[in-house]
């Protein structure tokens, strides 16, 4: 079964003109679209499947801080904030809560990096608790066993990926915004250098803004008009279960498996990283530019199949504007889970934690994770397309501070004060080098 997803009813007719095109229906591009609605401007957003139906939906939920690379700890902390509001806004209901995230280890040399993390943490004004051994163990208690130390990080929280983009998009109709499901953008049209039109399945949009947040399908999408945007994807297979576990933490992480609760009371199951590489053209196209990368966390992961190629996303074709492209045939990107991680992830969280024995298996499903060679997601306008924005490759951290980085996003469009230095996710760091310091998930 698939992940659980809120559906709503969009708008039917497409705009001939727009203030600003959001390409994707992501929690990045609902976010984008909501703030630019917000700024006064006629905005149209198009989905080629179902509002959130990708990796927004497939997610634990986590909105952290918590141990997140420096460059994106301000948007972290910025989009926290930005998830509450959102709610006390709109009138619309993510399922944000600042529950606090759990973290458990037995590892000293894990428990040292968290203190170190902790310390930098505080430089940055936030906060976040180390636990002894008696307090972890306490926390900790569902697991009925003794560790050495853990986290507490209390200002962090959980949305509902199954409700989080469709409350966005529903939020962006009551501000008269246009919100398409069904309808793939096809391409770009150009006039004078700059962008004049997006060219969608049912007809052509002008505008002179587009922002692409196209998650997993933004690298060959940009391919069609010549921009080089290294991307690859890990899939990445979790589970949930039944409501019917009592006392258990909302949202704990240990290195052998992670566990959210959700709103029916029902828990997520997942092993932090683990991940199946499912070999592609663009994969072996980019490759060199993911050594860094696939150096750090080879360990979690694991050679895949051919699903990769079957999904389209990550082709290396061009294609017409006048006939149907890869993103039509491949409405929804639902790649299979992998059986061996569903098992051994069940098998782990009902060690850990007893009362998991009381629920069953209600859903198991992947996602393929988009990232970037650094881990940083690639948010900003491309020089050699004035008015064509990027804001993808979110690296398995997007879900969290997607409200961020759609006002981000809205920031540099409009030209207003970025709500954080856009400077370490500007896209043309990719131009001179892609190496650079690999993010944690
Ligand atoms: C198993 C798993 C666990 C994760 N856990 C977390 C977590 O706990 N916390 C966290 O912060 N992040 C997490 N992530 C990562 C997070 O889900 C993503 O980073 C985030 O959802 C990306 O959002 P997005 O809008 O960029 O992309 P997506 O949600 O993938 O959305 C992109 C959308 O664009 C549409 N699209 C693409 N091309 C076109 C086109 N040409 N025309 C129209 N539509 C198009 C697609 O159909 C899709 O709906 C996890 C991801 C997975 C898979």
């Amino acid at each position: 079964m698939r992940a659980p997803l809120q559906q709503i009813q969009t708008s039917s007719e497409l705009p001939q003109s727009a203030d600003a095109v959001v390409i994707g229906g992501g929690i990045v591009g609902v976010f984008a679209a909501y703030y630019l609605a917000r700024r006064g401007m006629k905005v149209v957003l198009v989905e080629k499947g179902r509002i959130g139906a990708e990796q927004s939906c497939r997610n634990w939920g986590w909105c952290r801080q918590q141990n997140r690379d420096a460059r994106e700890l301000p948007m972290a902390t910025r989009s926290l904030d930005l998830w509450e509001r959102f709610v006390a806004d709109s009138g619309e209901d993510t399922g944000f809560r600042r529950c606090g995230l759990l973290y458990l280890s037995n590892d000293e040399a894990e428990l040292a990096r968290w203190a170190r993390w902790r310390d930098f943490a505080r430089t940055a004004g936030v906060t976040t608790l180390m636990l002894d051994g008696a307090e972890a163990s306490e926390r900790g208690r569902a697991t009925g066993r003794p560790w050495k130390g853990g986290v507490f990080s209390p200002s962090d929280g959980t949305a509902d990926p199954s409700r989080a983009a469709p409350s966005v998009a529903r939020a962006i109709l009551k501000l008269g915004g246009t919100v398409l499901q069904n309808c793939a953008a096809r391409g770009i049209e150009t006039e004078g250098g700059r962008l004049s039109a997006v060219v969608t399945e049912n007809g052509t949009i002008r505008t002179k803004v587009a922002v692409l947040a196209g998650g997993a399908w933004a690298s060959s999408f940009c391919r069609q008009f010549g921009f080089r945007f290294p991307q690859a994807a890990i899939r990445s297979s979790i589970l949930s279960v039944s409501p019917g576990a009592e006392g258990l933490p909302d949202a704990l992480h240990t290195a052998k498996i992670s566990v959210t609760r959700r709103d029916n009371g029902g828990y997520t199951l997942a092993i932090s990283g683990r991940g199946r590489v499912d070999v592609t053209p663009q994969q072996l196209r980019f490759s060199s530019h993911f050594v860094p990368m696939f150096l750090k966390r080879w360990r979690s992961l694991a050679p895949g199949g051919l699903q990769g190629v079957r999904c389209g996303h990550e082709t290396l074709k061009l294609w017409r504007l006048d006939q149907p492209t890869p993103m039509e045939r491949m409405r929804i990107l639902d790649p299979v889970p992998d059986k061996a991680t569903i098992r051994l992830t069940h098998a782990r969280a009902l060690e850990l934690l007893p009362a998991l024995r009381q629920t069953r298996i209600s859903a198991a499903w992947a996602g393929y994770i988009d990232s970037t060679p650094d881990g940083v997601p690639a948010i900003g306008e491309i020089d050699a397309v004035p008015g064509f924005f990027l804001a993808a490759g979110f690296s398995g951290h997007g879900f969290g501070i997607g409200s961020g980085a759609g006002h981000l996003v809205a920031d540099l469009v409009t030209g207003s004060e970025p709500i954080v230095d856009p400077k370490s996710y500007d896209p043309r760091r990719f131009d001179a080098s892609s190496w650079g310091k690999v993010a944690d998930f």
